[in-house]
């Protein structure tokens, strides 16, 4: 039978061209989980994708209870479930003031790092039911969250802190919008939210990989200069980041081949090594990067992910 994955946030960058590079093999069945159905229908049929290969099943991360709504839709569709790619995330560098998710949480911690966890702890269970020969549950990391690398020291650094912010539900009421208790930092908290991804997956691979086989990994696929996530920077910004990437830190990467990355990690056989953070060197071959001292902690690891379930009533 074919491959079942489901990737979020597939209506644009890295989410979309990995499902259309996911969906051209003709072995994967693409669930597309986003938040705009109507963008999502017009963005797969535009990159070329075929009706049977991908459906598209609404999500939005910055809802708990939109979060259960999937899980509940996705477990009548009756699909297996074989992978999961926890892609979806939403980047506000030149925000003045925090917004806030359905729940109360700031919005970027609340999408990127809160929804998936919820989500991949739910869609878990299905994940281990699956008779597919490799289950893997994947979340997109980023360099920005790693300090021992050139790009992830570009201030504001990611740092969680003693997560103060996060313990007290980052609602800007009684408590900070930032993890780290600190005050309000649109890019950190994008930053902040990724590091909770990467130590969210080492977390599962601590906790699940012997019992279960699934393989969890992360990855930094490059640097994608033209995605959406860049879309609420500044116009100068987004004029010169792709040139500056393509011609100076020489990380730029295209949507395309950034997908296909994705893809790999997805799919390819030599890639089942669970706990690691994927990245691809000048000439595209896959190696196991090293995280942050932060980005690898496990204390702090098991700390996120328990403040985590207690903020998404796991706990
Ligand atoms: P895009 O902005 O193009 O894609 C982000 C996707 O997330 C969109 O599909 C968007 O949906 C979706 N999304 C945002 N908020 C929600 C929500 N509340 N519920 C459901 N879906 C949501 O950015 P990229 O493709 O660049 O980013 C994809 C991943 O790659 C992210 O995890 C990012 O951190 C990572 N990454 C990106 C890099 C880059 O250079 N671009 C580098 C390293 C990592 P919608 O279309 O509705 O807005």
């Amino acid at each position: 039978r074919k491959g079942s994955v489901i990737v979020t946030g597939a209506s644009s960058g890295l989410g979309l061209a990995a499902a259309k590079a996911l969906a051209e093999t003709g072995k994967w069945h693409v669930v597309m989980a986003c938040r705009d159905f109507l963008k999502t229908e017009r963005a797969a049929k535009a990159a070329g994708m075929s009706k049977e290969n991908y459906s598209i099943m609404h999500l939005d991360l910055a809802s708990l209870d939109s979060v259960r709504q999937f899980v509940d839709n996705f477990r009548q569709s009756r699909r297996p479930l074989d992978v999961l790619v926890c892609n979806a995330a939403v980047y506000q560098p030149t925000a003045k003031e925090p917004t806030f998710s359905a729940d109360g949480f700031e919005i970027s911690v609340a999408t990127n790092h809160l929804g998936h966890f919820l989500l991949s702890r739910l869609l878990l269970e299905d994940l281990k039911k699956s008779d597919y020969p490799s289950k893997r549950l994947i979340i997109v990391g980023s360099i920005t969250g790693n300090t021992n690398t050139l790009a992830g020291n570009v201030p504001p650094k990611a740092n969680l802190g003693d997560l103060r912010g996060l313990a007290g539900g980052l609602n800007g009421l009684n408590s900070s919008a930032m993890v780290d208790g600190g005050n309000f930092d649109g890019a950190k908290a994008y930053k902040d939210s990724k590091v909770c991804n990467m130590l969210t997956m080492q977390e599962f691979h601590r906790r699940f990989h012997e019992d279960t086989g699934i393989t969890f990994s992360s990855l930094y696929p490059g640097c994608i200069a033209t995605t959406g996530l860049f879309r609420e920077h500044i116009p100068l910004f987004r004029f010169l980041f792709p040139p500056f990437q393509k011609f100076v830190t020489k990380g730029f990467v295209s949507e395309t081949d950034a997908g296909k990355r994705l893809a790999q990690v997805v799919s390819d056989p030599s890639l089942t090594k669970s706990g690691v953070y994927w990245s691809w060197n000048k000439t595209s071959s896959s190696f196991e990067n090293q995280l942050s001292k932060e980005a690898s902690d496990p204390a702090k690891a098991k700390k996120v992910w328990e403040m985590s379930e207690k903020l998404v009533g796991l706990a």
